[in-house]
């Protein structure tokens, strides 16, 4: 499955975000490692502040509009075409 990918909102990188169950605009952004340090002095390893941030899913494709001004008046021949 591929994942689409948002802007962290902490660090700015794009990284894959998830889709959460139940909204299909909202997006947990993947967990990845801090931009400058990856491991604290014990070793263990860092996530960037923005993981797992609730974030708006970029949309696949938005639906066409068209602006269609309807007629004011119907045709003189509009019953002759029934
Ligand atoms: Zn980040």
């Amino acid at each position: 499955m591929k994942l689409p990918r948002v802007h962290c909102p902490k660090c700015e990188r794009p990284v894959a975000a998830r889709p959460i169950p139940g909204h299909l605009t909202k997006g947990a952004v993947w967990r990845h490692d801090a931009p400058t340090l990856r491991r604290d002095t014990d070793g263990r390893l860092l996530s960037c502040g923005g993981s797992l941030e609730v974030v708006e899913l970029p949309t696949p494709g938005v639906q066409l509009t068209f602006d269609v001004e309807a007629p004011e008046v119907e045709p003189l021949d509009a019953m002759a075409l029934f």
